[in-house]
């Protein structure tokens, strides 16, 4: 693989990887050096990102490069990557979206499966699964005075917030004691009063310059049942709130967003900052059982814990008290009892600096290892806006509630799965991620980038084949004549892939076999009557400048014979309803006499005695506007009339084997798929137009 071109966030990473020992040590405040590194030297940090969607949608590409960018770093730099259900708004979410998007995100080729210790862990979480400490945090707020609950009206609050210019007004219930705010939060949690009778705000500044700092709401009352929840609660927290409590508990390093949450960011860590204490309550808890096991079985607890360390020893995190930890240890197999003398010193030490080696028993205890970064941080990137389609779910829901398109999962959707549907590859979506970067400025990405990245991907995997979409007849009028029979059949060849397609160390894939006969489908295009200048497929004979007849074009069927048009045959309208040509004799692809007769064109053909009905739905763009819901525009008006075109071809017996989802090239037409709903229904063939061979959309 080629290396991957930097970006700020890569800069970020190795910036903050190449400090990260350093701040591990700071995090379990110790500055110690020297016995670290004769312990055996410190682990690697390592980085941890998550996907943090709400199960409120199905994804679209946006979401698609969030993906990429996320999975795509912890894989690049040796971390983990979490699939986090960001599910605190319970009116908006369901099962059936949890279930599209981990599909998703799995069809986009990655996985939140991991190791600790040697032993499978799922990194799935949900933002539901922290209610619990959620509400703890916002209790300590209250008791630590950064809390208070607001029973101003909506109104209310909303006319004292303020605006850019104006400063906000103080709510006449900011000053309440803790205590007072205490009761009021906890029945608001006892489900005493209705939604939006009051709320829990952070007291920080109602004149901040940052409109996000004037006492954000952190708690609402809702009266809701939560997907997973069920009626457990009837207050939530607000995003903005809950995120930075998410990540934390996570132990995220680099939390990345969109450029919209920048404002947001002094207010992740405020709440960051505020809760600590509380943050790592479970390892503190942890090594405080540890200690008081100890204390009271003496010894034998004593050895239970060496052994438990001593097994884990390859995790042990590098500070000096567990540099000390690891070389004690380090002497268990040959020194057993010297390690059994020194115990009681250590643990004398353990219990007078519990917090030192706090990160160390969480390990030890199969708890995640803390962040080494301190507390997470959040980093914003620029959202990716993809010319020619909306992205707001709102508006991808009205699409499918107004029957605009057949569902979520229309090939025309720039959802994922519509995408996936239409016929693109996981490799090629992310090759688009790599390929658009990240930067930190609002821009447009062409979809003609999306397409191109499409076919790199198809060039070498996507067999090629021949399908007719405008099929007309051509009768080779004298086939009996040359082969003894109209009825005569003969096995033509191609390659499933040219020889320029085949990637290094691939095999070719065997070759195509299709039958040539007497009657054969042809293009309608492929013949003109009356030829405009410079046309070079097949018309009848025609009188040259000099008056005298010239004979009709010589044309190859590609894979099979050169043909000499004769003519064609017309209805009462004047449509052309079949062709006339003679068949070349050994002038047949593949033979010796191939180049014998010169050819003026290729085109390309499906027998009719083993070609294959199927249905062909052309799809194109579904706006016609670049920027379809840009500057206030209504993005219906834009919607592209001709956006599927649904026509009977015929398709070549290769093809007619195709499995739903699999992917060709019809040569001249493009890159297709079986349709993964449709094809095989009933028998019937059903192909997707994935896109064209080329941008037919460039400027
Ligand atoms: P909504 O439309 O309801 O506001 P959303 O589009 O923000 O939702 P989430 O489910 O919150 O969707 O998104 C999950 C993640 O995907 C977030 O981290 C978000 O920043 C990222 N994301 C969403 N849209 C884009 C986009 N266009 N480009 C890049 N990342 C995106
Ligand atoms: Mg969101
Ligand atoms: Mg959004």
């Amino acid at each position: 693989d080629a290396p991957r071109p930097s970006n700020f966030l890569r800069q970020i990473i190795e910036h903050d990887l190449a400090r990260g020992t350093d701040t591990a040590r700071r995090w379990v405040g110790h500055p110690g050096e020297g016995s670290v590194q004769a312990a055996g030297g410190p682990d690697p940090a390592r980085i941890r990102t998550r996907f943090p969607p709400e199960p409120n949608g199905y994804l679209h590409v946006g979401h698609a490069k969030s993906i990429c960018l996320n999975f795509g770093l912890a894989r690049d730099y040796g971390g983990v990557c979490h699939m986090r259900f960001d599910d605190t708004n319970p009116e908006k979410e369901d099962e059936e979206y949890v279930r599209s998007i981990l599909d998703a995100v799995q069809w986009l080729g990655f996985s939140w499966e991991g190791t600790l210790g040697g032993k499978p862990v799922s990194h799935l979480y949900h933002a539901s699964d922290y209610f619990d400490f959620m509400y703890r945090a916002a209790e300590y707020l209250v008791e630590t005075g950064h809390a208070y609950v607001d029973e101003q009206t909506p109104e209310q609050m909303r006319a004292a917030r303020g605006d850019f210019n104006t400063p906000g007004t103080e709510s006449p219930y900011r000053h309440r004691s803790p205590a007072e705010n205490l009761a009021r939060l906890r029945e608001m949690r006892a489900g005493l009063h209705p939604d939006g009778a009051m709320v829990l705000r952070a007291k920080i500044d109602m004149a901040h310059p940052n409109i996000n700092l004037r006492d954000p709401a952190i708690y609402r009352i809702r009266h809701a049942t939560h997907h997973r929840t069920g009626d457990a609660w009837c207050v939530y927290p607000m995003y903005s709130f809950a995120h930075p409590i998410e990540d934390a508990l996570e132990n995220i390093t680099h939390s990345i967003c969109t450029l919209e949450f920048e404002d947001q960011r002094p207010f992740y860590e405020w709440t960051l900052e505020r809760i600590v204490p509380i943050l790592r309550a479970p390892q503190f808890e942890a090594a405080r059982a540890w200690i008081e096991k100890i204390e009271a079985q003496g010894l034998e607890a004593g050895k239970e814990f060496a052994l438990h360390c001593h097994n884990h020893a390859d995790r042990l995190w590098a500070s000096e008290a567990e540099g000390r930890m690891r070389a004690l240890f380090a002497r268990w197999e040959h020194d057993r009892e010297a390690v059994l003398r020194d115990l009681p010193e250590f643990f004398a030490l353990l219990k007078t600096q519990p917090e030192q080696f706090t990160p160390l028993l969480a390990h030890a205890l199969d708890i995640e290892r803390p962040n080494p970064f301190l507390l997470p941080r959040q980093h914003e990137f620029a959202r990716l806006n993809l010319t020619y389609v909306v992205t707001s779910k709102r508006k991808l829901a009205q699409l499918v509630n107004e029957a605009r398109v057949s569902g979520w999962d229309d090939p025309r959707m720039p959802t994922i799965v519509g995408l996936r549907r239409r016929g693109y590859t996981p490799e090629a979506i992310q090759l688009f991620a790599e390929r658009i970067g990240v930067s930190k400025s609002d821009s447009w990405i062409d979809y003609a980038t999306l397409e191109a990245c499409l076919r790199e991907d198809l060039e070498h995997k996507a067999h090629r084949g021949m399908a007719v979409l405008d099929p007309v007849k051509l009768v080779l009028t004298n086939w009996a004549e040359v082969f003894g029979s109209d009825d005569y059949l003969e096995d033509c060849t191609q390659p499933a892939l040219p020889h320029a397609a085949i990637a290094e160390g691939q095999t070719p894939p065997p070759e195509r076999v299709f039958k040539i006969g007497r009657e054969v489908w042809i293009e309608r295009e492929d013949f003109e009557a009356v030829p405009p200048k410079g046309y070079k497929r097949l018309y009848p004979p025609r009188p040259g400048a000099d008056g005298q007849m010239q004979p009709g074009n010589v044309v190859r069927l590609k894979g099979g014979y050169v043909i000499e048009c004769t003519g064609c045959v017309k209805d009462a309208t004047g449509q052309v309803t079949e062709v006339h040509a003679k068949v070349i004799p050994g002038t047949k692809s593949g033979t010796p006499g191939a180049d014998s007769v010169k050819a003026k064109a290729a085109i390309t053909w499906v027998g009719v005695a083993d070609g294959v009905r199927a249905e062909v739905r052309l799809y194109d763009r579904l706006f016609t506007d670049p920027h379809p819901d840009a500057g206030g525009k209504n993005f219906l008006d834009a919607l592209n009339p001709d956006s599927l075109k649904v026509v009977t071809a015929y398709v070549e017996p290769s093809l007619a084997a195709a499995k739903p989802d699999e992917k060709f090239q019809f040569e001249r037409h493009g890159y297709f798929v079986a349709d993964r709903a449709d094809h095989g229904v009933d028998g019937k063939l059903v192909f997707n137009r994935v896109t064209g061979l080329k941008d037919s959309w460039a400027k």
